[in-house]
C-alpha cells in the first residue's frame, strides 16, 4: 500500500496510473467498520482503490469538536492495509487550503437546512474538501455513507452541478449491535451516554410521527438540534453531553 503525505508526489503517480475503473473513499480517519464497509464496496468494484484520511478543519463549526476528534494514524493505516487499499493519502492542511481556503464551494438551499441550519459553514467545508479531493484523485466511483444522508445528497448534486466525471456510491449505514449508527464520535460516549444512545436509531424507527420521536428522545434525556421527514426519510441530529449524533431511517 503506497502512503502520501505529499500532494506533488501523489499527483505524479496518479499520472502514471492505467488501471480503472478507480474508487476513492474519502474519510476523516479513527476508522470503523462503517468505513470499511465503504472501502470494501470499493475494493470490489474496482481495479484501485484510494482511500484519503483528512480531518477537514473548514467543517467543523466547533473549535472544541474539532481539537478533541480522535486520531490515530497507525490503527487506521493497518486496517487499510489489512483491507487491500492500494493506497491512502495523508496530506496536510497547509497541502490541502493552499489558497488559505480564498475558495470555496456554497450551496444555498438545502445545505441550509437539518445539520446546516444548526452547523454554520459546515456543509461548505465539507464540499469544498470534497471538490479538492475529487480533482486531486480523478476516480471513476466515490463511495459515501447513507449516515451522512444530507452530505450524501449535497455531494451528489454538486459533482452534478458541475459535470463532474464521477459516480456517487451510496453505501448502507453500518450499525452497532444495538442499532448505534458507528460514528467516530461514539468514543467520546461515557457508559451511561453509551447505553442510552441506541435510543436514537430505535425512536427514529418506532416514533409513528415526528412529534412523538421527538417527544421521545426529548424525554431521555436528548438534547435535540432536530427530526425531521424529507422525502421518505426521517433524520435527525441529538446532543448528549458534548457529543452530536446523527442518523436517519427510511419510513
Ligand atoms: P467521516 O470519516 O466521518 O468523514 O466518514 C467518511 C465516510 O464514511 C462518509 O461517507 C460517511 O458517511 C461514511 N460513514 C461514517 N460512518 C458510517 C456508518 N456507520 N455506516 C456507513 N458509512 C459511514
Amino acid at each position: 500500500m503506497k502512503i502520501f503525505t505529499s500532494i506533488t508526489q501523489w499527483q505524479a503517480y496518479r499520472s502514471s496510473l492505467q488501471e480503472s475503473p478507480l474508487g476513492f473513499v474519502p474519510t476523516m480517519g479513527a476508522l470503523h467498520q462503517g468505513h470499511l464497509s465503504l472501502v470494501e464496496a470499493s475494493c470490489r468494484q474496482n481495479a484501485l482503490t484510494v482511500v484519503s484520511v483528512f480531518i477537514n478543519p473548514e467543517q467543523f463549526d466547533e473549535s472544541a469538536d474539532f481539537e478533541a476528534y480522535p486520531v490515530d494514524h497507525e490503527k487506521d493505516l493497518k486496517q487499510l492495509e489489512d483491507a487491500g487499499v492500494d493506497a491512502v493519502l495523508l496530506p496536510d492542511v497547509t497541502q490541502i487550503y493552499t489558497d488559505d481556503y480564498r475558495f470555496k464551494v456554497t450551496e444555498n438551499d438545502f445545505s441550509r437546512r437539518f445539520c446546516g441550519a444548526h452547523r454554520p459553514g459546515h456543509f461548505d467545508g465539507v464540499l469544498t474538501v470534497v471538490m479538492r479531493l475529487l480533482n486531486l484523485v480523478r476516480p471513476d466511483n466515490a463511495y459515501f455513507g447513507e449516515k451522512d444522508y444530507q452530505q450524501l445528497h449535497l455531494i451528489r448534486d454538486m459533482t452534478a452541478a458541475f459535470f463532474m466525471p464521477v459516480n456517487i456510491v451510496a453505501c448502507a449505514t453500518i450499525r452497532e449491535t444495538d442499532g448505534l449508527a458507528m460514528s467516530s464520535r461514539n468514543q467520546h460516549l461515557d457508559e451511561q451516554q453509551r447505553a442510552k444512545a441506541a435510543a436514537l436509531y430505535a425512536s427514529l424507527k418506532q416514533g409513528p410521527t415526528v412529534d412523538q420521536a421527538r417527544q421521545t428522545l426529548a424525554g431521555l434525556g436528548f438534547e435535540i438540534d432536530y427530526v425531521e421527514e424529507i422525502a421518505g426519510r426521517r433524520l435527525a441530529a441529538v446532543r448528549l453531553g458534548n457529543t452530536r449524533l446523527i442518523d436517519n431511517v427510511e419510513i
